[in-house]
């Protein structure tokens, strides 16, 4: 599949998934590892797989780990830098136009809470430290923050940044490479079919685009989804295929929390298993990419969390934009219990 930057995609049958046999998945992972991408068709048949299948899929997919990032577990940590006040419709969002969810909503913060933070984020063994604004995209006086924080917290601290800004037009995305900016993120969070449903300010071709303008720029593309809203499959994997195609650095993979206020209020119909065989599928698709458990990991992976990170090599440490997240000290017991270990490497 190309990546279109069409809007008027039409619809199409969602495609038949034939159960594969349960030897077929550790095939499959020598496959990938020999480098043959797997096709649309195992991709959907891992995704569709029954659950009775899910520990023979995870070995699998642990090949693939293991391979890539052996045991080690990277940690992004989050920093809301401006909260609520976003202008776009995202369906899942609490910070958008139509929630009526209660967020703190401010401005961009000033130099002493992000710098704050970021001491955080190196206590806390991140890798990362990722900067989130709430906006259809940054207004010039938040250019000009980032532009003005990010050497300040990259010349005290051994932490990469990530910004998440929303949409990007090329001299935007050529300024935050000019001040130090590792890579941005910005996520197609669906399928091109799909968006739609999500979202109507603006459109997967928007999204995209903004990815093309931070690989050109020369940054890492930090793009991923959010899964549980109502998609299909074939969705799921559409989106998998496209961030294959594009060649992004990192995938966080969420999963839907339905938040109280939202237009996707009450709206959920994932389990364990199924959250595990789409983090397993992502694996599979782009085995040598970070691959990360983010929002929704408590409240739908729930006792099975541990499991995830047998494919998955990267969490967020702390909280999320607006909703808590597990304590630190349980992530850290979790990953020292598996017998993996936190990396503060580059991948
Ligand atoms: S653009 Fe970002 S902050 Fe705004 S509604 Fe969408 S997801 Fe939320």
């Amino acid at each position: 599949m190309s990546i279109s930057t069409d809007s008027s995609a039409t619809l199409t049958e969602p495609e038949l998934s034939p159960e594969l046999p349960m030897s077929r998945y550790d095939q499959l992972a020598d496959q990938v590892l020999d480098g043959q991408p797997v096709s649309r068709e195992e991709a959907l048949a891992i995704l569709d797989a029954p659950d009775t299948h899910v520990p023979a899929i995870l070995a699998a997919g642990f090949k693939i780990r293991n391979r890539y990032f052996g045991r080690t577990v990277q940690m992004n940590f989050l920093m809301s830098a401006k909260s609520g006040l976003c202008p776009e419709d995202c369906s899942y969002c609490s910070q958008s136009k139509v929630s009526e969810a209660p967020v703190p909503k401010h401005n961009i913060l000033k130099r002493d809470d992000l710098m704050k933070a970021a001491a955080q984020a190196s206590e806390q063994g991140a890798k990362t430290y990722c900067l989130v604004i709430s906006a259809r995209g940054p207004s010039e006086r938040e250019m000009k923050a980032v532009e003005e924080i990010v050497p300040e917290i990259k010349q005290k601290y051994d932490l990469d940044i990530c910004a998440c800004l929303g949409l990007l037009n090329k001299e935007q995305a050529d300024r935050l490479k000019e001040c130090g900016v590792n890579r941005v993120n910005h996520n197609l969070n669906t399928s091109e079919t799909h968006y739609a449903e999500v979202c109507t300010t603006h459109t997967y071709a928007d999204r995209v685009q903004t990815l093309k303008h931070v690989k050109a720029a020369g940054m890492e593309m930090c793009s991923g989804g959010i899964i549980g809203m109502d998609e299909k499959s074939d969705d799921i994997v559409s989106m998998a295929m496209d961030l294959r195609e594009l060649g992004v650095h990192s995938i966080p993979l969420n999963f839907l929390e339905s938040i109280d206020g939202t237009p996707f209020q009450g709206k959920s119909n994932l389990t364990p298993n199924k959250c595990l065989k789409a983090l397993a599928m992502f694996r599979f698709v782009i085995p040598d990419k970070e691959l990360r458990i983010s929002g929704g990991r408590e409240i739908h992976l729930r006792s099975l969390q541990p499991l995830g990170l047998y494919v998955a090599n990267s969490m967020f440490v702390g909280d999320y934009l607006t909703t808590k997240g597990q304590a630190p000290d349980a992530d850290r017991q979790m990953i020292e219990d598996l017998g993996f270990e936190i990396t503060t490497k580059v991948e």
